[in-house]
């Protein structure tokens, strides 16, 4: 039995004729660009994350552009994230001219440390960016404490986590602002590139809007040099047919990672992911650490048709594009521990059981 990384045929069968309904009226109406349907979406998910106002854009990386460029974040500041995660974290504050400023995350969650992120802390310091890494929420009580203590603002990565809950609020709604990519394999996927920025702050809100629309308030009356970056009337209506089965997407990924978690807990050479009992993991991936022989696993799993991934294999301070910050290997330990040794196996939510087992007898195998 070959085994996809993700498999979302199921997911397109369900909301097919919900989609297909609203792209036909999406074509006749003709309102391709931030037309109702993206209006609509917009606000239900910003109604969904617990916040008041949501942008749409055009991308995970855009939404985290756009809200560093709103809170006025530019060359000679810096921002703190963490080393372990996709690029585009980083990408966003290097486009401002601002600095990252790279710090270690924990060895149970793989999320930023919150001790790490207060020792990084400078007089240059204007905002920190918690990722909620594969699902799971960062600490963010504690990050909130730190960042209120030294009046740092608070963006939230949230491009893994949709849907994701952090002592029963949701992820999205912790932060100044938060940022969410709809990439075809996030956990909510749009048809191509798309993203939003949610906030509460009525000021970030009215910058974010101008900026991804060209720097205008009127037709042509332009108060800042904006952007094209806006979310499409098309995405939307795919991703308003999918947000209604999110909770419920979410719930069998949780089912499916307990599943994996209970077959491969005694196994000698296999570590699964670790879970905080005050906060949900929504398993946009399913990690595992594995020892050193990783790349023949990964090769055997390869041979028996079973795909996995490495998210992510180098960290942000190891990266080429980063050079100029003179990472070297030593500075983040955790970090590069992890860039050794995780594993993304395959998840999506219908898994069948049946997969789940191949998949679990393979790694025992293996490892
Ligand atoms: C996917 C992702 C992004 C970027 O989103 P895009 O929509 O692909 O631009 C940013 N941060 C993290 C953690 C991601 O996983």
């Amino acid at each position: 039995m070959s085994i996809p990384f993700i498999d979302f045929s199921e997911q397109y069968g369900t909301t097919k004729e919900e989609i297909q309904a609203g792209l036909e009226k999406v074509f006749q109406k003709g309102d391709f660009i931030l037309g109702q349907a993206a209006k609509d979406f917009e606000t239900s998910f910003a109604n969904y994350c617990g916040v008041k106002y949501g942008i749409g854009v055009n991308s995970g990386t855009d939404a985290l552009y756009l809200a560093i460029a709103s809170l006025d974040i530019q060359e000679g500041d810096e921002v703190i994230l963490p080393t372990f995660t996709f690029i585009a974290t980083a990408l966003c504050v290097s486009y401002a001219g601002a600095t990252p400023v790279f710090v270690d995350v924990e060895n149970d969650t793989y999320n930023i440390d919150p001790k790490a992120f207060e020792r990084a802390i400078t007089p240059r310091t204007k905002a920190v960016i918690p990722v909620h890494l594969y699902g799971q929420a960062a600490d963010m009580t504690e990050i909130v404490a730190i960042a209120k203590k030294h009046n740092i603002k608070i963006i939230e990565d949230a491009a893994q986590a949709h849907g994701a809950k952090y002592q029963d609020k949701r992820i999205g709604s912790l932060g100044d602002v938060a940022c969410f990519s709809f990439y075809p394999t996030k956990s909510l996927g749009a048809f191509g590139d798309a993203g939003m920025i949610v906030t509460n702050d009525p000021k970030i809100n009215e910058k974010a809007l101008m900026l991804r629309d060209y720097g205008r308030q009127g037709r042509y009356e332009h108060k800042i040099k904006g952007y094209n970056s806006r979310l499409d009337t098309v995405q939307a209506v795919v991703l308003a047919a999918k947000l209604k089965h999110l909770d419920q997407w979410n719930q069998m990924r949780a089912k499916n990672a307990a599943y994996y978690n209970e077959s491969l807990q005694n196994v000698k050479g296999i570590t699964t992911p670790k879970l905080k009992s005050d906060r949900t993991h929504v398993y946009q991936t399913y990690a595992i650490r594995v020892n050193a022989k990783r790349d023949q696993i990964m090769e055997a799993l390869k041979s028996k048709g079973i795909s996995s991934l490495i998210h992510y294999p180098i960290p942000l301070h190891l990266q080429e594009a980063y050079k100029e910050l003179n990472g070297r290997r030593g500075d983040f330990p955790v970090a590069e521990a992890l860039a050794d040794e995780v594993l993304s196996i395959p998840m999506f939510p219908h898994m069948t059981r049946q997969q789940i087992d191949v998949v679990c007898a393979a790694l025992k195998e293996l490892v």
